[in-house]
């Protein structure tokens, strides 16, 4: 049975660096909660941040370029949290990679779990197209990462993995 990354604040868990959650309720969760598919992550409190924490942004919006080493995670006073959100990312993918995860549905908007869209680093709200750290490196894995809008999608991406591994099963379209 395929497995599923979840974001943990999606699930309840009060862990933002607001200290609050973003809790979803829908039809596909409840389901793949039902057939004991979900692995809830939080990269940053895996990392070992506190919550709550100081709100960051990626530099440039740009993940691939932190995670190469061009630019940083910072939080509104300049301070540089790069080294433990990189950890956190690395955590996540290797989660993955040893449950064998190929679906995650991460929280959007994130520094570590957009998929979709990001801040722009310059702290004023603004958003742009991006994803966080993990999905970055979920996806060099070739993790299909969806954001919180996509459950429907991330649902049919799941049937078509398991249609492929079982060849006896055909998904209707
Ligand atoms: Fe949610 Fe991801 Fe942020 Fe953790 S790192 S609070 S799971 S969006």
């Amino acid at each position: 049975m395929e497995r599923v990354l979840v974001s943990a604040c999606l699930l309840g868990e009060p862990v933002r660096y607001d200290g609050t959650a973003a809790t979803v309720e829908h039809a596909v969760l409840h389901r793949w909660r039902a057939e004991g598919r979900i692995v809830s992550c939080c990269p940053e409190v895996a990392a070992g941040l506190p919550t709550p924490r100081s709100c960051v942004e990626l530099e440039g919006a740009d993940a691939e370029a932190v995670l190469e080493g061009r630019a940083q995670v910072l939080a509104r006073d300049g301070a540089d949290a790069t080294v433990p959100f990189v950890k956190g990312a690395r955590l996540a993918r290797d989660l993955c990679r040893d449950l064998g995860v190929r679906v995650a549905v991460l929280k959007d908007r994130s520094p570590s779990c957009g998929s979709l869209r990001v801040h722009d680093g310059t702290f004023t709200g603004r958003l742009v197209a991006g994803q966080g750290l993990a999905s970055a490196l979920l996806r060099r894995d070739g993790v299909q990462v969806f954001s919180e809008d996509q459950w429907e999608e991330a649902a049919r991406c799941l049937e078509r993995l398991e249609a492929a591994s079982c060849p006896s099963l055909r998904v209707i379209e």
